[in-house]
């Protein structure tokens, strides 16, 4: 590993200046995937800026919206009673991901800005345009079958890997930041970025920005909620894909409203904003989700070895679909 500078500053404003003014300096928190990227050699920061003495680990049930700490852990957001009445789809999709020991180092604020697991940006001989610009793609003919099927570039076809992102961008949540230039919020489907041309670039942060909190507003989505994760074993992985599924229906079971997102398909949570909206008036029936997902998969284009993904889509679509209508 690279040898780099260690700072542990106690205010924000410090915190957020000693990487606004130096750019080969990068926040760590949790470390459970900096530290391995550094590790590895794909990310060599010269100075680490330790930002777990600041203050933003709180979780706050403001009117409307539950307020979550940057650098609340996911475990304990999990956990906490507030999120798992007011939010039990962030709640289901938290638990979904990793391992317990890593949910329990693992903060909010890392969890979303997590890198890819594409095998070839890890592996330092193989060209990769998102550890090193300009040098190609090892996935656009080398083995693809965890890729994208959204939304990619001929530059870089990774997939964003966060589960708690994807419950995130259905839930209409915001990205409190705080930077050089000052405080601002991002809603949480543009913090994230498509890679164009540009894939190493992940977000839509700039240089110095930190994150605050994420802000999850009330809705009538506490019931009838599921997080369908499809992966190789039954922790501790990553989604080949994965479905956010949330339903608000009436007494007659139709659908008043509902939302929709898709993780492991794209370089960003996937939200499936036209498929929720077929949905609406629709009775909570096999049909109705059936008709949802072909609308949902509209666009998707599958490389040489992950084909399993277009069939794999709508399946899991009508599977959390029909698991939270039936959730009681
Ligand atoms: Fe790199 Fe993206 Fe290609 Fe993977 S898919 S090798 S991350 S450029």
């Amino acid at each position: 590993m690279n040898q780099f500078q260690y700072v542990r500053p106690t205010k924000q404003q410090a915190a957020i200046d000693a990487v606004a003014k130096d750019a080969t300096a990068t926040f760590i928190a949790g470390g459970t995937n900096l530290v391995d990227l550094m590790k590895r050699g794909v990310m060599t920061p010269q100075k680490l800026v330790d930002i777990n003495r600041l203050p933003l680990t709180r979780i706050d049930a403001d009117p409307g919206k539950l307020r979550i700490g940057a650098l609340a852990l996911n475990s304990t957001v999990a956990d906490d009673k507030q999120v798992r009445e007011r939010q039990p789809l962030l709640a289901l999709a938290l638990n979904a991901g990793a391992s317990a020991q890593l949910r329990n180092m693992a903060t909010v604020g890392g969890n979303m800005l997590q890198r890819t697991r594409c095998s070839y940006f890890y592996d330092t001989t193989m060209p990769c345009n998102k550890r090193e610009p300009g040098t190609g793609c090892g996935a656009l003919e080398g083995i693809n079958r965890m890729h994208a099927i959204f939304g990619f570039s001929d530059k870089c076809i990774a997939v964003h890997p966060s589960d708690m992102s994807v419950a995130l961008v259905a839930l209409d949540a915001t990205v409190q930041v705080s930077g050089p230039k000052g405080n601002r919020s991002i809603p949480f489907a543009e913090l994230h970025r498509l890679p164009g041309d540009m894939p190493q670039k992940d977000t839509t942060l700039e240089p110095g920005e930190l994150i605050t909190a994420v802000d999850v507003p009330d809705g009538p989505f506490t019931k009838h909620v599921h997080y369908q994760k499809v992966r190789e074993r039954a922790s501790y992985a990553f989604a080949l894909l994965s479905v956010a599924a949330a339903l608000d229906l009436d007494s007659n079971n139709n659908i008043k409203a509902a939302r929709l997102a898709m993780g492991g398909v794209a370089h960003k949570p996937w939200r499936l904003t036209a498929a929720e909206q077929a949905l609406v008036g629709k009775p909570a029936t096999e049909e109705s989700f059936r008709q949802a997902a072909a609308i949902a998969m509209q666009g998707a284009k599958a490389f040489q070895h992950n084909a399993y993904k277009l069939k794999l889509g709508p399946n899991t679509i009508i599977q959390a679909l029909k698991t939270a209508a039936s959730v009681a």
